[in-house]
């Protein structure tokens, strides 16, 4: 490295696909000593791009090299600090993805495209540091739990809180109070949530709260130049608060003061493409890295992070009762093995819910009725020479949308018109078997003469505003009973909702998926907790479940409200099983035109792993075909990577990817395959 500025070597982090075989980091030569972390373009191949200087001095390029020069250093942007930098080099490595790929990636678009008179524009247009430093309005009282909560969060050595609190419990204050003492600090508070649906609320509240304070959101609904502005505003520290979904993890905050993942256990915080990143996990990581405390919150959280918290690892605060002296519902059980069967096998809805339904439409009280299938029926079929609904490009059945006569893939989109008479035998009586959200409404208004029945899913919240639209419509009590899927069950307040009913939850007792009942439990205790908000109407609140299996510890944990027993159900099958938390996985997955071909490279690499020392301790299992092995013709087949040692499995991905790339190079036969890539700690299995 040479001081005089003839050929300051500079290891520049640069957006290069993976495959590529490039290295993370691409070396450029400079007339000036830059700083670590500053953005800067430069030449890759033919194009200019922008890249992130990651060290001073060679990332390893071979000497003699005639190195090229940095085009531009876009000097108005302050470095990206250490810190940041350390965030993603171990999201890079722990999630196995190029470390250029992932830096660029999660740096807003726009800012990727600038050169440096345009970024010295778009800075200059910056509102400075938002609005006047005034006062925020008063904070409620706290109940002692709360207040309990906020001391042991805000002692002094910072750490992770699993704040395990019932629905109704007050969470948010407990979080709001955390904030306020931060920003009071001079601090930056990051609030993450699972879904931009919920960003609103929290936002407006937050805003309202902390009204003397700048506030930005991050997230992908953003259009490209606000999603700029407001990273800026993080990134200078002119944003006190970022709330944002997972992406929002990676914001650069100069002052970052607490971390806040509100309902950490729900799956949207995992990235299912790309770099495959859990936010919660990183959040924790980002935490200890800059010496901030963190609260995952939830009232069912993740078994992953109960466990520390039983080990220790986290710190676990809990606030057993709602606010208000509301009461949690009551859980009522159906057995449906006792209920009269019509025709079709057994009723949808049975005698005693419909009659709970009734007295409540009767008292002006409103209704929820869940099932997680949208759609009129999961498939159309022929009575007279079986052909069903299949989706000629996906192994899966198209689902039958009786509003808009279509047959649709939920997998791969193909839709089509229902046709008048079975394709195969030209019977006009094709029938639909099963239920969906749409079937489920019209026998609802059929069973309720004169209720106003209406449904919130995927389908009727395609259109932008039509959800808040629905809401309303619940909010102003112009609906008795409403019928949705899992979108309903999370983080909206019903005040009104008295009844809380799922019609038909049994299948996720025995899925296939390990994390199924963990899933369900979840759905089933948020979805409960939708009901009873206000104290009045508390003590007649209920969660109805109709099941075929209503001894099933699952419902009896429910029945109780107890998420610490079935939780230690579930560990302790886990612990007996070898499966999260007592091991890490990981998912090899492959897709080609046939699946032979991804099998066959699924072979491969799992005999090339154990020529590999490091394989010692890590099991391979033989590749099979996910739940939906085909989607829109492409052919997808998975392997399961599992260790009881995070490290040895680290160790192993590390090594073993770079092979795998270079097989598909040098053996003809492994390019059939499409895709390939690595799931480290899968959500789905
Ligand atoms: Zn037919
Ligand atoms: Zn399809």
């Amino acid at each position: 490295m040479s001081e005089t500025g003839e050929r300051i070597v500079l290891g520049v982090a640069v957006e290069t696909p993976q495959h590529a075989g490039l290295a993370a980091c691409l070396d450029y030569k400079s007339e000036q000593m830059l700083a670590p972390g500053t953005l800067v373009r430069i030449p890759l191949g033919k194009r200019d791009v922008a890249g992130i200087v990651w060290q001073v001095g060679s990332a390893g390029a071979a000497a003699g090299i005639e190195l090229r020069g940095v085009r531009q250093v876009l000097a108005a942007l302050p470095p990206l600090s250490d810190a940041w930098r350390q965030l993603v080099s171990f999201a890079a490595g722990y999630y196995q993805r190029g470390l250029g790929e992932l830096a660029l990636a999660v740096l807003p678009p726009e800012l990727r495209k600038l050169d440096a008179t345009q970024l010295e524009r778009r800075l200059a247009r910056l509102k400075p540091a938002g609005p006047a430093p005034g006062n925020d309005p008063p904070a409620p009282a706290l109940s002692a739990e709360q207040a309990a909560a906020v001391a042991a969060l805000l002692a002094d050595t910072p750490a992770t809180h699993l704040l395990h609190g019932v629905t109704g419990s007050g969470k948010t204050e407990v979080y709001l109070h955390a904030a306020a003492k931060a920003l009071a600090a001079g601090r930056q508070v990051l609030v993450l949530v699972p879904e931009i649906n919920l960003t609103p609320q929290l936002e407006a509240r937050l805003a309202e709260r902390f009204a003397g304070h700048h506030l930005v959101a991050l997230h992908s609904g953003l259009t490209p130049p606000q999603r700029l502005r407001h990273w800026l505003a993080a990134h200078l520290g002119q944003a006190d608060l970022v709330l944002g979904t997972r992406l929002a993890v990676f914001a650069s905050m100069p002052r970052l003061g607490l971390i806040v993942v509100d309902e950490e256990h729900d799956p949207s915080f995992k990235q299912q493409e790309g770099a495959r990143y859990s936010a919660r996990d990183l959040a924790v990581y980002r935490g200890r890295l800059e010496n901030v405390p963190v609260v995952l919150g939830s009232a069912t959280p993740s078994l992953e992070s109960w466990q520390r918290a039983e080990q220790g690892a986290y710190r676990r605060l809990s606030l057993p009762e709602r606010i208000g002296g509301g009461a949690l519902p009551r859980v009522r059980l159906v057995d449906m093995n006792l209920q009269p069967r019509d025709n079709a096998g057994a009723a949808a809805l049975s005698p005693p819910l419909l009659d709970a339904l009734r007295t409540r439409i009767a008292r002006g009280e409103q209704s929820l009725v869940l099932l997680n299938r949208r759609g009129y029926a999961p498939v159309l079929h022929c009575g007279a020479c079986a052909w069903k609904s299949a989706c000629p490009h996906c192994s899966a059945w198209r689902v039958f949308h009786k509003g808009d006569r279509t047959l649709r893939c939920h997998h791969c989109g193909f839709t089509e018109r229902v046709p008048r008479a079975c394709p195969d035998c030209g019977n006009l009586d094709i029938q639909p078997i099963g239920r969906g959200t749409e079937k489920l409404e019209e026998q609802l208004a059929l069973a309720l003469p004169g209720a106003r029945v209406a449904r919130i899913d995927a389908d009727t919240t395609r259109l932008k505003g039509a959800l808040e639209v629905q809401l309303g419509a619940v909010h102003a009590g112009e609906v008795d009973v409403l019928v949705g899927t899992q979108m309903v069950a999370k983080g909206h307040d019903f005040r009104r909702i008295t009844l809380v009913a799922a019609v038909n939850p049994d299948s996720g007792l025995f899925a296939s998926d390990f994390r199924a009942p963990e899933r369900l439990f979840a759905l089933l205790m948020q979805a409960a907790g939708r009901a009873g908000r206000d104290a009045s109407q508390a003590t007649a609140s209920e969660m109805w479940v109709q099941t075929w299996h209503p001894r099933h510890p699952l419902y009896a944990a429910l029945r109780t409200h107890d998420f610490a027993a079935f939780a230690a159900s579930q560990l302790s099958e886990r612990e007996s099983a070898g499966l999260p938390p007592f091991s890490s996985l990981a998912l090899l997955r492959a897709e080609a035109k046939s699946a032979q071909a991804a099998a066959g490279f699924l072979h491969a690499a799992a005999a090339a792993a154990a020529g590999l020392t490091e394989s010692a301790g890590v099991m391979i299992y033989p590749p099979v075909p996910p739940p939906v092995a085909r989607v829109a013709g492409v052919e997808r087949m998975q392997m399961l990577v599992e260790s009881r040692s995070r490290g040895a499995l680290q160790r192993l991905l590390t090594r073993w990817l770079p092979e795998l790339h270079a097989l598909r190079q040098k053996d003809k036969t492994h390019r059939a395959v499409l895709r390939w890539a690595v799931d480290v700690d899968p959500l789905a299995i």
